[in-house]
């Protein structure tokens, strides 16, 4: 399996033997299924998983995803995504991802509370030992998460839960405020500009997409074009986010937004399509969206001058071979989108002290972790003098993370007698 190449990240640290062992396959893997009589479905029987990709760091951390094209491998790559997440952004987790295969939009009622309770009881022992803590993912949600915390009645168990019910403030807009954040660092880092100078196009307006350009706009940086799965708008002096808001939750999606005769919004600009967006000529691009939209075949047409990987897997290794000979830097993703991750750390921190935490005390955690990682990213990428020349190499931002993280996870295993 692996979702890096060891290979690669054995041309920058030395990664000895047995933690690449360790570290290329599942410490645990559990599938079992859910079998439940349920009206008006009859009889709803769901394959789930739970994976611990790698604990050394501590409990597998990794969210519970509700899909019908859930599979043990798929589940098995998100949870080691998220060893890697959770090494590089220095939060006390290992890495773990959940799943059942069912399509969520498809029960009725009750009935899907009726399936998450009855997850937790098939791994109960997981739940309440703390080994494995759930969170939010595709399909899942905060309601559902309070739906653990009411079955196993203790809090640290589960994070991405309401706030009212345990959550915590600022943690639903985390990864967009991380997001932000690392546009920020990279944006002085590589373009020797501040943020407020930048002009931005984002793909996306889902959670992590609308809170990007929210902390981008407040970071006085220019919003100039958004897309989602309906359509997009684009406007040279910046769009009017809050029209923008207001138009997706009148009508589901951004399509219409500004059109001609469309008044609600109060949004000025001119409807563009995903693929416009990705060719805007603009400072920074964001795709927040879905995996592999940058791909061979659009990648040679990208404008920005840099792009930060919101979304997980947003470029194609071939796109993103094309971007790198164009010489774009990528702030990859396990760095990017790591916020939602820190965030679930000051959760469950929260959760086992009964302390009360701030919003504001989240977003400085999580710009304190980024920036950490950011800096230690940087810092390989240029000791290590990786660079753009290297071929098959991933290119250097991403290669430089992907060793940070192994590097860290392979000074823990030594510390717990793990490895020689
Ligand atoms: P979401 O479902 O809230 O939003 C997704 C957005 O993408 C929507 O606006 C949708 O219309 C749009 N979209 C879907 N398909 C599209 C397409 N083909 N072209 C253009 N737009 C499309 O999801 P989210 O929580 O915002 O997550 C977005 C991405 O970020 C995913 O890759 C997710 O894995 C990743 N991510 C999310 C979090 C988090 O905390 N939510 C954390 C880390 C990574």
């Amino acid at each position: 399996m692996a979702t890096i190449d060891f290979d690669q990240v054995n041309s920058v640290i030395d990664v000895p033997e047995p933690a690449q062992r360790l570290l290329s396959k599942s410490e645990k893997e559990i599938k079992f299924s859910l079998n439940l009589l349920l009206h008006p479905h009859g009889l709803v029987e769901a394959d789930a998983y739970v994976v611990y990709h790698n604990t050394a760091r501590g409990p597998a951390k990794g969210g519970l995803r509700i899909w019908p094209t859930v599979t043990l491998e798929h589940t098995r790559d998100l949870a080691e995504l998220m060893t890697w997440k959770t090494a590089l952004v220095g939060v006390p987790f290992g890495g773990g991802k959940s799943g059942i295969c069912l399509d969520p939009a498809r029960l009725v009622g009750a009935n899907k509370a009726a399936i998450i309770k009855e997850y937790v009881h098939m791994i109960s022992g997981e739940l309440l030992s703390g080994a494995y803590v759930p969170a939010p993912d595709l399909g899942s949600t905060p309601s559902d998460m309070a739906v653990i915390y009411g079955e196993t009645h203790k809090p640290e168990s589960v994070t991405g839960k309401p706030p009212r019910v345990g959550g915590l403030p600022g943690r639903r807009e985390a990864t967009g405020y991380g997001v932000s954040h690392v546009a920020a660092l990279a944006s002085e880092a590589f373009l020797g500009k501040p943020i407020s100078e930048m002009r931005v196009a984002v793909q996306g307006f889902g959670n992590v997409g609308e809170w990007t350009c929210r902390f981008l706009c407040q970071r006085g940086a220019k919003i100039v074009a958004v897309t989602d799965i309906t359509g997009g708008i684009y406007c040279t002096g910046g769009l009017h986010l809050d029209g923008v808001c207001k138009h997706v939750s009148a009508t589901g999606g951004i399509a219409g937004c500004g059109e001609a005769g469309e008044v609600r919004s109060g949004v000025e600009g001119d409807q563009i399509t995903n693929a416009e967006l990705l060719a805007l000529d603009v400072d920074i691009l964001i795709p927040a969206a879905v995996e592999g939209v940058i791909t061979e075949e659009n990648a040679g047409a990208v404008k920005a001058r840099l792009v930060v990987e919101a979304a997980n897997g947003p470029l194609t290794r071939s796109g993103e071979a094309i971007l790198r000979a164009s010489g774009i830097p990528v702030v990859p993703d396990i760095l990017a989108n790591s916020g939602g991750v820190v965030a679930s750390y000051v959760e469950w921190r929260q959760a086992k002290s009964g302390a009360m935490t701030r919003a504001e005390e989240t977003y400085e955690t999580v710009a304190e972790q980024l920036e950490a990682a950011f800096h230690r990213v940087r810092q390989i990428a240029e000791e290590r003098k990786l660079d753009d020349s290297r071929g098959e190499a991933p290119p250097p931002l991403r290669l430089a993370a992907q060793a940070v993280a192994v590097e860290e996870l392979v000074a823990t295993m030594r510390d717990r007698g793990w490895i020689p």
